[in-house]
């Protein structure tokens, strides 16, 4: 048994079981609760109806740095860090927390959520690891993703350098409502 207290498994399974409805992959429920292989696998089917994909995730920095993911992986991060430095939160009760309030943002606009509640905890990742860091833009004010050590300065932003292909008044849509989220939860 890895588990000495069926309270602490029953915690468990209740996280893990959130997680799965919010999408998370293997990986992420096995680096966040102490339940063996096969109970998460169990969880996962009875929640999910299928068994969880196979593979390793192959996640790297440089996807949060493409525009659209870049967009949503910022104003995750702005909850995320709100929850943390105001409200006291840390770790996955942060992410859970961060990620509940970036879907209903997300569904409230009529976006397609980007980011998955794998991919934000790889980020949460990486910002712990140092490998990514929230820079200021120094047109809009706003704290969005970027490599860390990279220069600062001029740093300008992709809702205020935005890709001329995409549609112009969603793209204004979604920019202010990221902006004026951002704002609120500023870091
Ligand atoms: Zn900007």
């Amino acid at each position: 048994m890895k588990n000495k207290r069926i309270i602490d498994e029953a915690e468990d399974i209740h996280r893990a079981a959130e997680m799965v409805r919010l999408g998370a992959r293997m990986q992420m429920l096995e680096a966040e609760t102490r339940l063996s292989r096969e109970k998460l696998l169990k969880i996962y089917k009875e929640v999910r109806g299928v068994s969880p994909p196979k593979g390793m995730l192959p996640f790297s920095t440089d996807w949060f740095m493409t525009w659209q993911p870049n967009v949503h992986s910022s104003l995750f991060m702005g909850y995320y860090r709100f929850f943390e430095r105001r409200e006291g939160v840390s770790g996955l009760d942060a992410i859970i927390k961060a990620y509940h309030l970036y879907l209903d943002q997300i569904e409230a606009g009529h976006v397609e959520p980007a980011l998955s509640l794998t991919r934000a905890w790889t980020l949460v990742r990486f910002f712990d690891a140092d490998l990514l860091q929230l820079t200021q833009c120094r047109t809009c004010g706003g704290y969005f993703v970027a490599h860390a050590h990279d220069p600062t300065r001029n740093y300008v932003c992709g809702l205020c350098n935005m890709p001329s292909r995409a549609g112009k008044t969603r793209q204004a849509a979604v920019r202010k409502m990221v902006l004026r989220e951002l704002a609120e939860a500023v870091v």
